[in-house]
């Protein structure tokens, strides 16, 4: 199986059962005449503590049936009240829990609690339980539907010292939570000294726009004390754990006041010293802001989702197949299909051009940009249809490639599906064609190996047209295995891909062109992936599995002559799942390549991710042992 890491990876689901109705009313009515259940009026303003001691302003019991519609709404009855507060109050390093109540507004639970020490009370702490509603129509206001599954963290305070405390109580709320199926934690990142460890903690900033923020102070930060920092290298962090993580290596002064908040500019009110790695050092000092974090999954594996809108700004004209009806269609399939909440969503962002550089010739993609910004119609051949947004698109999905890339190695998903387009396969180093203009597995190899320091990588490709781009960059190098399925080059278009091509140079044996006839269905496919594409990939080892999931090869699609359906595109995510957990601890980023028939090609990219999710875990046959 993948490597355990992460909170829902794994002991075993404490809360599987649903429990009979007549225990959950047995357990109101022992907390109702107990006084530990009440109403509430849901107006954040009210139910904001002022102060020790207040309560909220609660108002009379609730009528059971609204009790029990809210618990089966944010638990499914997998938990009876009496265990859930038994739960929630735990006592961590010396501090306790006093007068733990449940309050209950329409749609909400609310925890609150005093905070204990010994017989002093030094905090308090209120946990706000509640379950998104998804729009099913993105642009109507109804009807919606039950989402994701929401613990705020509505307030703590503490008065007394607590190194760790509320780490540790929130760690466990995580395991908690998780195993009653929630998906994220929220809260205001306000605290003093709070800022910089939830974000160590896996905290991410809520609102991308304010993230950008974060990250242009930091950019300003370095450039005004004059620190050895490369904008790109700013740039490219995604996540509020990337920014406290950043550049350890470079220590800067922070001052802090006698109530522990700190500033990274000195004045008389912050008159104590002290030197702090800077990314630690700016979150000390940068203002508030709101997180979340994922608890999700109840999937057996964690599976980042990376998508933009801007990849909808690569404009083609209409009747283009690559167009970008493809995405938007692929959005609301995941979306009606219920996997939004259980994805881990990634921003992609522009990469540094040295990344991009890597691969392609700077001549060619200014060539490229000029062409863009100059309102031309296509780029190189008459099949790149391009529009204004095209190069920051392209670039884009190369950016999505290395989010994806980062989301896996940093931990914080399993595997990742890149929703990119344009595509990028047929591209070569000086090439447009193909509707590719950057080549962005490409692109995705060079950056593992230069941000995360491994060698082998293995890129996949399945679309139903040979990679042709992918093959020409690493045809000479040995660490780079390049595996290709795709429809024989004698019937279909790029016309190479042939078995006889096994790479050049050093990078002899390192390619491998595995070409089917037309009209080649699941049988043929299955057959030579397990034959041939696994036992090249089980030999070579890979530290990443990177794939050019293209979904063309579907029986359905309009430029290819396979007739492949979703079984293969399954039992091949399978195969590539088990042979990434046995190599490189289940790394496997899959970025998204043709597939034109938009409900087949939608039905397909399901299917695949739903299996890399671990949803699907029905081999169609025996999945590379
Ligand atoms: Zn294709």
């Amino acid at each position: 199986m993948a490597s355990t890491q992460g909170p829902g990876r794994s002991g075993e689901t404490r809360f599987a059962a649903v429990l009979p109705r007549e225990r959950i009313e047995r357990d109101f009515g022992t907390l109702i005449a107990e006084k530990r259940i009440y109403g509430a009026e849901r107006n954040p303003d009210v139910l904001k503590k002022s102060g020790s001691g207040e309560s909220f302003l609660a108002t009379a019991v609730p009528p059971l049936r609204r009790l029990l519609a809210v618990w089966d709404r944010l638990f499914g009855n997998r938990v009876s009240p009496v265990e859930l507060l038994g739960h929630l109050a735990v006592e961590i390093h010396g501090f306790g829990h006093r007068e733990a109540i449940l309050l209950f507004t329409r749609d909400r639970l609310l925890y609150d609690c005093q905070i204990l020490q010994g017989n002093d009370a030094v905090g308090h702490l209120t946990l706000d339980l509640y379950r998104e509603r998804d729009r099913v129509v993105p642009f109507l206001p109804f009807p919606t539907r039950p989402g994701r599954r929401v613990v705020y963290i509505e307030g703590i305070s503490l008065t007394r010292q607590s190194t760790g405390y509320a780490s540790a109580l929130f760690r466990r709320y995580e395991r908690l939570f998780h195993d009653l199926g929630f998906h994220l934690f929220r809260l205001k990142a306000s605290l003093s000294v709070g800022k910089y460890y939830w974000a160590k903690e896996g905290f991410d900033c809520s609102d991308r726009e304010q993230f950008r923020k974060i990250r242009d102070r930091l950019w300003d930060l370095a450039w005004r004390l004059d620190l050895p920092v490369a904008e790109q290298e700013v740039r490219r962090l995604t996540h509020m754990s990337d920014v406290a993580a950043f550049r350890r290596d470079i220590q800067i002064p922070a001052w802090r006041d006698r109530e522990g908040y700190y500033t990274l500019e000195r004045d008389d009110a912050h008159p104590e010293e002290f030197l702090f790695p800077l990314g630690k050092a700016f979150l000390l000092g940068s203002p508030p802001w709101d997180g979340h974090k994922v608890i999700y999954t109840d999937t057996p594996r964690r599976t980042a989702l990376v998508w933009s809108d801007k990849y909808l700004a690569h404009g083609t004209p209409a009747g283009h197949a690559e167009g970008p009806k493809r995405l938007t269609a692929l959005r609301d399939a995941i979306r009606r299909e219920g996997l939004l909440e259980s994805l881990i969503v990634t921003e992609p962002y522009l990469p540094g051009m040295e990344a991009i550089h890597a691969i392609h010739e700077p001549a060619y993609l200014e060539a490229f940009r000029e062409a863009a910004a100059r309102g031309d119609r296509y780029f190189a051949t008459r099949d790149c249809a391009i529009g204004a947004g095209s190069y920051e698109a392209a670039l884009l999905a190369a950016g999505g490639v290395m989010a994806g890339i980062d989301a896996v190695f940093s931990g914080r998903s399993d595997n990742a599906f890149c929703a990119v387009r344009p595509p990028g396969h047929h591209a070569g180093r000086a090439q447009a064609m193909g509707f590719c203009f950057v080549n962005n597995v490409a692109v995705g190899a060079a950056y593992a190996r230069s941000a995360y320091g491994i060698a082998r990588v293995c890129i996949l490709d399945w679309d139903a047209h040979h990679g042709n781009g992918t093959q020409d960059l690493f045809e000479q190098d040995p660490e780079t295995l390049f595996v290709s399925l795709h429809e024989h080059p004698s019937f279909c278009y790029p016309g190479t891909g042939r078995r006889m091509d096994r790479g050049k140079g050093a990078g002899t044996g390192t390619t491998l062109n595995v070409p089917l006839l037309p009209h080649a269905g699941d049988r043929e496919m299955i057959d030579v992936f397990e034959r041939e594409v696994v036992p090249a990939i089980e030999a070579f080892r890979p530290e990443l599995i990177l794939l050019s999931a293209g979904f063309d090869a579907h029986h359905d699609d309009p430029i290819a002559d396979l007739e492949c359906t979703e079984k293969a595109y399954v039992h091949m995510t399978l195969g590539v799942l088990a042979l990434a957990d046995r190599h490189c601890g289940g790394r496997v980023v899959s970025v998204l390549e043709g597939g034109y028939r938009v409900e087949s090609f939608v039905a397909s990219a399901i299917a695949h991710i739903k299996t890399l999710q671990g949803r699907e875990d029905t081999p169609c046959s025996s999945a590379g042992g």
